[in-house]
């Protein structure tokens, strides 16, 4: 089910002309007007663009938690806009991570459980158990929480449950993680090392991101931003030149 990594050079992600409407009560609401977006290998996409503009809605399309109004979706190649809910849960469940902005790790797990839940829900055989507390040891190793293993959520600072949710999100090896926002609940030195954190790991494993965003830091650590406004992707390269007063001095 895993797509392979040798798809040609179909892009990780290639969204067309997406659209998304909710229907509440008798209103029609267009989250989504026109949405084309493609993401490649290896590359990390900043998502910036005001509050009700779409983002979220856009980040749940290409991660299969949501399907298109119209519009197609195609993941490494394979077209996910028709797929039946069970085949998007195993879509999900092999070829995304998700990061949201409040992290939701499960409270009475320790942080090791917390990477270890998503192997068990792949239902993987049970041979591969230890190889999975291996590679769950290996990621909290990488992002500095080493002997923060048998810790609770609750015995936890914000920066390291954020850390946390991001191994979680590379426990599967995923070719697209998901950010939504995952450094607005920090303070900015902790949302430093997180976006570091982030981008290291991410490089490392040649894996793309859409990193939804208002933080300056990961605009500046990204491949690629790109803008949405009303529903619409604007294409359009935008300019690195970051003002100063909004940089801050981040770039030195
Ligand atoms: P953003 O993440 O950029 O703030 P969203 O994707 O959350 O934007 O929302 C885009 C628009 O769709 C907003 O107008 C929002 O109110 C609306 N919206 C989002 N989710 C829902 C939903 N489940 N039901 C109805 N409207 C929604
Ligand atoms: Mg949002």
């Amino acid at each position: 089910m895993t797509p392979p990594r040798s798809d040609g050079d179909a892009p990780v992600l290639d969204m067309s002309g997406v659209r998304k409407e909710y229907t509440v009560g008798e209103q029609q609401i267009v989250a989504l007007a026109d949405a084309t977006l493609t993401i490649d290998h290896d590359e990390i996409v900043a998502l910036i663009g005001p509050s009700g503009s779409g983002k979220t809605t856009l980040c749940s399309i290409a991660g299969g938690l949501l399907t298109p109004t119209d519009g197609t979706v195609e993941f490494a190649g394979r077209d996910i806009s028709g797929l039946s809910a069970r085949e998007l849960t195993e879509f999900r469940r092999t070829s995304v991570g998700f990061v949201f902005q409040s992290v939701n790790l499960v409270p009475f797990l320790t942080a090791r459980e917390n990477l270890l839940v998503v192997d068990e829900l792949g239902g993987r055989r049970r041979g591969d158990r230890a190889a999975a507390r291996r590679r769950a040891d290996e990621l909290l190793g990488e992002l500095g929480l080493g002997d923060r293993a048998e810790n609770l959520p609750a015995g936890l600072s914000g920066g390291e449950r954020q850390r946390v949710a991001i191994g979680r999100a590379l426990m599967n090896q995923p070719r697209l993680v998901l950010f939504d926002e995952p450094t607005s609940a920090l303070d900015s030195t902790t949302g430093d090392q997180v976006v570091k954190l982030i981008r290291d790991e991410l490089k490392a494993r040649e894996t793309s991101a859409i990193i939804v965003t208002h933080d300056q830091r990961i605009t500046h650590y990204a491949d690629r931003v790109v803008r949405i406004e009303d529903g619409r992707v604007d294409n359009e390269p935008v300019s690195d030149d970051t003002p100063p007063e909004v940089a801050g001095g981040e770039r030195a």
